[in-house]
């Protein structure tokens, strides 16, 4: 099983429907199915996790239970996960995580990296709209060290695609390719 996360807008749908070919996008309430939904792509499962963090219109509260199950679902499958796809929105992830350091909150990108590697999950970080970035690689350094990667696994964690514009998808298939190949 190959599972997606990201915060809610980063483009994951789309992203989802360039890979698959199959549109997973839920209803227009934002949080309100918040079942994983499941395609097939390769012979393997890909399970499209609901967006997590803020979302215009969707109660605080609302938005915590939306983590916890992600959460919740994660543990309970870690065994089955071979894969995570975190997708963020490059263009936006830098000023939110500055945003919440400042507050003294570990930002939810980095919470959730750390978390899936904890539990010996391989991540790729696929950097979303990288058409809207100025300078990529300044950017992919910057949520690299949010994140911990060091250096010399930063080429193998993180990808800078355009999901709407079908930028760099190869690159990312073949990151994706990389890790399933190698032992947890
Ligand atoms: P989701 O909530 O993470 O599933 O995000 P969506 O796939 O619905 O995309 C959210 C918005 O971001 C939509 O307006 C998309 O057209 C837009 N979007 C997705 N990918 C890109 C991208 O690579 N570049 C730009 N500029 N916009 C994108």
């Amino acid at each position: 099983m190959i599972i997606f996360v990201g915060r809610s807008n980063v483009g994951k749908s789309t992203l989802i429907f360039r890979l698959t070919g199959k549109w997973v996008k839920r209803g227009k309430r934002p949080g309100v199915t918040r079942r994983p939904v499941e395609v097939n792509w390769r012979g393997k499962v890909i399970v499209d996790m609901p967006g997590f963090g803020f979302m215009s219109g969707v109660p605080r509260h609302v938005q915590e239970r939306i983590k916890d199950e992600i959460v919740h679902f994660i543990e309970d499958n870690a065994e089955g996960i071979e894969l995570a796809v975190l997708v963020v929105d490059g263009k936006a992830a830098p000023e939110i995580i500055e945003r919440w350091e400042k507050r003294g909150e570990i930002p939810i990108d980095v919470e959730f990296y750390g978390f899936l590697r904890e539990l010996g999950i391989p991540v790729v970080v696929a950097v979303n709209k990288m058409d809207r970035i100025r300078n990529v690689g300044k950017t992919i350094n910057f949520l690299a060290e949010k994140f911990g990667v060091p250096p010399g696994e930063i080429e193998s964690t993180f990808v800078p695609i355009s999901a709407k514009f079908g930028k760099n998808l190869l690159e990312l298939r073949k990151l994706m390719e990389e890790k399933l190949k190698r032992e947890r």
